[in-house]
């Protein structure tokens, strides 16, 4: 009796596991749902000698109010073509049907997410006795809040971070780094288009917007003053599925970047985490394959350490690293001879996070004597260490520092890395 009782009560569990997986997996990769915007025509347009297909665009939907809005945008639109259309064919009289000019427009919408209604506007236009239509596609992303629809300029004045919080939506976040957003119709035919990088200074043009090289550099390139007082930091032993993350949107809160040397045992299978930490302007650097103490290996051994975990990078980002950390801050002659190609980072504030453990002990170690050109040495693999950076970052930054890479360091203390090849901070 107790046996039957124990099978059914497995099977059970079985059953129920598989039923939440599947609940799972519907969610996570199931399109998302769209919901259609319910389009009214109010009224058909006759013209006397033209041929005009039009109608006046009505939105009605209990997810939105701000209808009358992006009624009276689209509609403001059209009515304008429609002039246009007119003058360019006034000359027309009384003609055969099949020479007459036509005017058609079609309206297709799409709630992107609760804050957005993308609209793109199709004008088909044909002049007298012409055979083809000129087509032309007008797109609009309405931000309901504001009541705008979104441009550049829009999105790059004084408060665009929390804008594009509303803007961004995972769904629509692809692998590319851009944000597209679509139209019911066409998945291809993007309305508007935003490189991100998310973070500060991450939302950068779209490539099909109209702005010039200059200008982009202007707004979106990351600058190191050398003038500035600035630090590195590097966090060692990950990357970690989660933690790394963690630091990620922390250093981007600041405009801060860092070093993540990390382990190739652990860049398989975290391969996400590494293309986010190099995508979002964070510098790769190598600890080896298995965090050995490279001083114990052969030359051989020190080489295939280093050249599979390049290559497991390599593969994930298209990046090769030129720094290489050594466990432990371990090397002699011979390591320095087999890395001859790389850069060795050390480090110069130890916050022994790994020991501590505890961000009441760590934070003080970090920022008690800290300098311009220091680099701190922190571990991303522990969990505690993530409110620890975040209230090391948020001193720096407080205090007026620049957070850099290692190579941004080295460059912009005019350090040649020819002749130089181990680093312990950028005023050895
Ligand atoms: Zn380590």
């Amino acid at each position: 009796m107790k046996g039957i009782f124990k099978i059914i009560l497995s099977l059970v569990i079985i059953a129920l596991l598989i039923i939440i997986g599947a609940l799972i997996w519907t969610n996570y990769f199931a399109e998302p749902e769209m919901p259609n915007l319910k389009q009214e025509m109010v009224e058909y347009k006759k013209i006397n000698n033209y041929e005009e297909e039009t109608e006046s665009y009505l939105i009605k939907s209990s997810k939105i109010d701000a209808d009358d809005f992006i009624n009276l945008s689209v509609n403001s639109f059209v009515d304008e073509k429609i002039v246009e259309f007119k003058k360019d064919n006034s000359s027309q009289s009384k003609i055969l049907p099949r020479d007459k000019a036509v005017f058609k427009n079609v309206i297709d919408t799409f709630i992107v997410n609760e804050n957005i209604v993308s609209v793109k506007v199709t004008i088909m236009q044909k002049g007298i006795e012409k055979e083809n239509y000129d087509t032309q596609i007008q797109t609009y992303n309405f931000y309901l809040k504001d009541k705008v629809n979104i441009s550049l300029d829009y999105l790059f004045n004084a408060g665009y971070k929390e804008k594009i919080k509303d803007i961004y939506t995972d769904k629509y976040l692809l692998k590319n780094n851009s944000i597209e957003f679509y139209n019911n119709t066409q998945k291809n035919n993007c309305t508007y288009n935003i490189l991100k990088e998310y973070g500060k200074n991450k939302i950068i043009t779209a490539k099909n917007y109209d702005i010039s090289q200059e200008e982009y550099d202007k707004l979106f390139s990351r600058v190191v003053d050398p003038s500035r007082k600035m630090v590195a930091i590097t966090l060692d032993d990950g990357p970690h599925g989660s933690n790394t993350q963690k630091i990620l949107d922390i250093l981007d809160a600041h405009s801060a970047r860092a070093t993540f040397f990390m382990l190739g045992q652990n860049v398989v299978n975290n391969e996400g985490v590494v293309k986010d930490v190099y995508s979002r302007g964070n510098e790769i650097g190598i600890h080896t394959w298995s965090h050995p103490q490279l001083t114990n290996l052969s030359e051989s051994s020190i080489k295939s350490q280093i050249e599979q975990t390049s290559d497991a990078i390599y593969n994930v980002t298209g990046y090769r690293p030129t720094l290489v950390r050594p466990p432990y801050g371990s090397f002699n002659k011979v390591v320095k001879d087999t890395l001859k190609d790389y850069s060795l980072i050390l480090w110069n504030i130890d916050s022994l996070d790994w020991k501590s453990r505890d961000e009441n002990q760590i934070v003080p170690l970090v920022m008690n004597d800290i300098q311009d050109g220091d680099i701190i040495l922190l571990h991303d693999i522990h969990s505690t260490t993530v409110p620890a950076v975040d209230k090391i970052v948020s001193e720096l930054d407080k205090q007026g520092y620049q957070m850099v890479t290692v190579s941004e360091l080295i460059e912009a203390k005019g350090y040649n890395r020819e002749t130089t090849q181990v680093f312990y901070s950028g005023r050895q």
